[in-house]
């Protein structure tokens, strides 16, 4: 039997519907931005693996400091125990972030680093003796699937089976230039009930590839900070310098409160979840009383084997030629977004960083719009590009290692694309 037919007997893929599916392509190994299937064909990966590599694929440093990791320690309770990977990891990188961060909590991925920072906020506003409950979010949000992350998420599709049981969320919109005083006042009605305001800095990842501007996004964080409303910045997908620089946050003044990362934290090598706060919050859970203990861990909880890897990928996101290579991915998609921008069957084009985003146009045939997604899919599949449009919007955000010549292929790909589908 095929390693295909097995799966299929065996294993349930996420977000696929497994009646309609495709069989699932059999990757054997993957090597800098390439990923190569069990026939030797080999796929760009344009996507990052679901955007979380940044270094390229069985990066070499970061396999042996595993490797080293996994003879001396592999894992140890976490509660009354520490260990050199998991404090190394929180001094470096708390040297890096927004200087009110303070203190480092770990978890498992992206959706317990979020949830890890909803229940700080809760507990915060509990602990104090407050009764403020409610929680601000943007419209088309997503972080993460479990079901405090999926609450804290814009209602959608995804959703729609658990909404009736999602506690209560107020929702506004992404702040621009003529809603930004609306925005406001809005959220001055609500600010007596409100625990916090979590967000996705800058780009809205899940939503679509949804951008908004630094400035109106430092706005709404001064104006929360005034009315004091604690913040959490879900930096799961934009932090590691997928928007231009180290961290989205670092595109404004306004610091948060609370930060959240997994994703590119171990440059795509291992599950780890991480959410940092400021010395406020951790000393309003610090009592005689044993009632006011941030009651939540994981079995897992800063696992050396993933610290270790998130160490090497830090040295490696610390060296000069990555930011680099982050400036040319930034410069290359910006030269071929003009190039495209025009084009009858492109809507829009919009980029942050390395990550840039082309609306297909749909006309007005939604079965068109809800096949065009599988077509492109297929498409790029075929041509040995991994995509994954959300809808009719394609994007590209590979590993910062992609080379010219790989991106110059998707470009050319994408334009044949916008010719023949
Ligand atoms: C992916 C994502 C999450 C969830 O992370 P998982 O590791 O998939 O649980 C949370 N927030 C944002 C912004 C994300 O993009």
């Amino acid at each position: 039997m095929s390693l295909v037919e097995r799966d299929l007997k065996v294993i349930w893929h996420p977000y696929t519907q497994m009646q309609t599916a495709l069989p699932p392509v059999p990757i054997v190994r993957g090597e800098g931005a390439c990923l190569y299937d069990e026939n030797g064909k080999k796929y760009i990966d344009a996507v990052s693996s679901w955007w979380v590599n940044i270094h390229g694929h069985a990066h070499p440093y970061i396999a042996q400091k595993v490797s080293e990791q996994l003879k001396k320690l592999e894992h140890v309770i976490f509660a009354g125990f520490t260990h050199e990977g998991a404090v190394e990891l929180a001094e470096r990188l708390l040297k890096i972030l927004p200087p009110n961060q303070q203190k480092a909590f770990y978890s498992d991925d992206g959706s317990t680093a979020v949830e890890v920072a909803v229940k700080m906020c809760l507990q915060y506003w509990h602990n104090k003796g407050e009764k403020r409950t409610k929680i601000l979010a943007f419209n088309n949000a997503y972080h993460g699937d479990t079901f405090g992350a999926m609450a804290v998420s814009g209602r959608s599709a995804f959703t729609a089976a658990f909404d009736s049981l999602l506690f209560e969320v107020e929702f506004i919109d992404l702040p621009n230039e003529g809603n930004i005083q609306d925005l406001k006042s809005q959220i001055s009605n609500l600010k007596s009930h409100l625990a916090c305001f979590i967000f996705e800095p800058l780009v809205q990842g899940s939503g679509g590839m949804l951008m908004y501007e630094a400035k109106y996004l430092n706005e709404l964080m001064t104006h929360c900070r005034q009315e004091g409303i604690l913040m959490i910045a879900d930096e799961v997908f934009t932090g590691f310098g997928r928007t231009g620089k180290p961290f989205a946050c670092d595109h404004v003044t306004e610091q948060p409160d609370i930060m959240c990362f997994s994703k590119g934290l171990t440059g795509g090598t291992m599950a780890l979840g991480l959410t940092t706060c400021t010395q406020h919050i951790y000393d309003t859970f610090l009592s005689n009383d044993r009632l006011k203990t941030l009651f939540h861990g994981h079995s897992f909880t800063a696992n050396p084997v993933a610290c270790s890897a998130a160490l090497a990928s830090l040295d490696l996101f610390l060296e000069d030629s990555t930011l680099e290579n982050i400036k040319r991915i930034e410069e290359s998609h910006r030269q071929f977004a003009l190039k495209i921008k025009d084009h009858s069957k492109i809507k829009t084009t919009r980029q942050t960083g390395t990550i840039l985003a082309m609306e297909w146009e749909t006309g007005s045939n939604t079965s068109y719009f809800s096949s065009l997604r599988d077509t492109l899919y297929q498409y790029f599949l075929a041509a040995g590009i991994i995509l994954r449009p959300l809808g009719n919007i394609i994007y590209i955000l590979p590993p910062y290692c992609i080379t010219n010549e790989e991106l110059a292929y998707i470009y050319a790909k994408i334009e044949q694309a916008l010719e023949e589908i």
